[in-house]
């Protein structure tokens, strides 16, 4: 049967979860589908070991309600997965959110009717809802990559991508395993994955740049002078170019205005600190090589320091540009690789060739494990979005649309796909950021959009070819200014092959979110409402 509502709602993660209950407060109906069995996204789903945030707890949490985020208790500095979920599942408790929401459900397409100007999005439960409004909150890391290698289907063990782990757990215990990747996600699940099994092989396709995270218990002093101003707290993190960190200590100097004995000291601090605060010792790590170089050589001997055997080290030295791909935080990663019973197999100079009954060929070589897991990564910011069949005006697919790469104004909207949103969408500072800020931002800047609409009389409201355009120019023109295109990362769309390279999100926060009010103010200037 068919049902009518005014925001359809693809996904329930944070942006999903925080979408309901303003569409609520602006007394919309809304209807949420999510293909999982309970709300939590990406923490929902990413039960790898070692899964954890690397945006300290009490910033990487909502802001929006003061009770709750006075009354909720972290644990951690960085809360592991396990208590990020307890989070998501206590704010869909707390504030009811599950009644608007259909688990197991996964939307199969979502069509525009010009017509009756309404959205018809339908399910593979065979669903059919009307909705006046659609908002993807489908999430920049949900659709995960795994890359195709001749052969997969022939290994005869189990296979895990780290994004879609089993709810119940992996017992590596007495078993051989082989990991491929060594991003963020390796790179935490690789040290407990290595202390559980009987023997871990690694293959590396591009060493990382990693800095100890320093995780621990929540020191309760800190956390008592941050909620005795929370709010300030949060105002001033929305202020910082990622939306957090406004306790870090920002170096105002270039790094070569300074003795190299001077920046060894401060890269030395900030290494035993822990945490992104690393990168923060000066000013222009991300604007000149030079500048990059001189972090870069500090963290390859730290490297080189830690482990044991020479032609490991070697292995783990990272070239590119640190902080170009997304900078990791771990808890004892390069130690791992001194243990006895862990491997690392370099795939950058010899790739992966096929994958075999047990195991897998690279450089020639065959190497044999029970347990094979992918920590490969995702098809991000675009994937899940473009899993849907999505049509807009002319019953133009979005895939088409974008066929060159996304194109979208503000992030929020694309032309031609009216009353159409996306949360943390390409073009939108997301994953530059802390994302539950850009979460927030987004998903009050929709819904009091999607208001204003309603209240106005309006029907529909969409962006132009030409906004989209200039939009997308002025995310890759800030990118340009940057180091960031210097290397294959997946903000560009490298990591999956055939994916068109464009630079996706878009650098600071803090000018974005103020562009985005003023939109708003100006009558939502760049739209065309009607
Ligand atoms: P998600 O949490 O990804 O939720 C999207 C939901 O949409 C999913 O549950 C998915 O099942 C559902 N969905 C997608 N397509 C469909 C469909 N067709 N039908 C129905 N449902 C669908 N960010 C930070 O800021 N700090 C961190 O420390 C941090 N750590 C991370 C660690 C990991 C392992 C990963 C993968 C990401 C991390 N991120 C971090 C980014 C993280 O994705 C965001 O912080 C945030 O959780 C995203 O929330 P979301 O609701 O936008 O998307
Ligand atoms: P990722 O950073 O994209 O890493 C994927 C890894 O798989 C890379 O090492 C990549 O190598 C490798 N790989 C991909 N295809 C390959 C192939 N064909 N052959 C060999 N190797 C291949 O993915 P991720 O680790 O899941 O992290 C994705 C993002 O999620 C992070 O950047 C971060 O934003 C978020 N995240 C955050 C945390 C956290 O600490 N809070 C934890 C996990 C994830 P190349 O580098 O050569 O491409």
């Amino acid at each position: 049967m068919e049902r009518a509502v005014d925001i359809a709602v693809v996904g329930a993660g944070f942006a999903g979860m925080y979408m309901v209950h303003r569409a609520r407060a602006a007394n919309l109906s809304v209807q949420v589908f999510e293909a999982g069995t309970d709300v939590g996204g990406t923490w929902y789903w990413n039960r790898y070991p070692g899964a954890r945030c690397d945006i300290e707890s009490v910033e990487y949490s909502y802001s929006f309600d003061n009770d709750l985020q006075q009354e909720w208790e972290w644990n951690q500095r960085y809360a592991g997965q396990p208590e990020i979920l307890t989070y998501a599942q206590h704010v869909a408790d707390r504030f009811d959110l599950r009644r608007d929401i259909q688990f197991s459900t996964r939307v199969t397409s979502a069509i525009f009717n010009e017509k009756s100007n309404n959205w018809r999005v339908t399910t593979d439960k065979d669903d059919v809802v009307t909705a006046r409004f659609v908002v993807f909150a489908t999430g920049c890391l949900s659709s995960t990559n795994v890359p195709h290698f001749i052969g997969a289907d022939s290994f005869t063990g189990p296979t895990y991508h780290t994004g879609e782990w089993p709810h119940d757990g992996v017992d590596f215990t007495g078993k051989t395993v082989g990991l491929i990747g060594t991003g963020s996600s390796a790179i935490q699940s690789i040290p407990i994955i290595a202390e559980q099994s009987k023997h871990l092989t690694v293959f590396q396709r591009t060493a990382t740049y990693s800095i100890p995270a320093r995780n621990d218990t929540i020191d309760k002093e800190y956390v008592k002078e941050v909620k005795a101003n929370y709010n300030e707290f949060r105002d001033l993190n929305r202020q910082q170019m990622g939306a957090f960190g406004s306790n870090i200590r920002r170096g105002e100097q270039a790094a070569l205005e300074v003795s190299e004995a001077e920046r060894r000291q401060e890269f030395e601090l900030r290494w035993e600190e822990g945490g992104f605060a690393f990168l923060s010792s000066y000013n222009d790590f991300l604007l000149n090589h030079d500048a990059n170089e001189t972090v870069a050589e500090f963290v390859r001997e730290k490297i080189y320091s830690i482990i044991k055997d020479p032609d490991t080290a070697k292995k783990l030295l990272p070239t590119q540009v640190i902080g170009c791909k997304r900078l990791c935080l771990d808890s004892g990663y390069y130690e791992t690789f001194n243990r006895s019973n862990v491997s690392l197999v370099d795939v950058g100079s010899d790739p992966i060739e096929r994958i075999t009954e047990h195991g897998l060929v690279a450089g020639g070589d065959q190497h044999t494990f029970d347990v094979l897991v992918y920590a490969t990564g995702f098809d991000a910011m675009t994937g899940s979005l473009l899993k849907i069949d999505i049509r807009g005006r002319n019953n133009q697919p979005l895939a088409e649309a974008w066929d060159a790469g996304p194109v979208t104004y503000l992030g929020l909207s694309t032309a031609g796909f009216p009353n159409m949103f996306m949360v943390s969408g390409p073009g939108s500072p997301s994953v530059l950021t802390n994302m539950m800020m850009s979460i927030e931002q987004h998903v009050e800047w929709i819904s009091d959009c999607i208001s204003h609409i309603v209240s106005s009389g309006k029907t529909t409201i969409e962006t132009t070819d030409k906004e989209q355009t200039e939009w997308v120019a002025f995310v890759n023109a800030v990118a340009d200014m940057t180091l960031y295109p210097s290397c294959n990362s997946w903000y560009l769309g490298a990591n999956v092959p055939g994916k068109p390279r464009v630079f996706m999100p878009l650098l600071g926060f803090p000018t974005y979110a103020d562009k985005c009010t003023e939109v708003a103010a100006n009558g939502y200037e760049g739209f065309v409402l009607v």
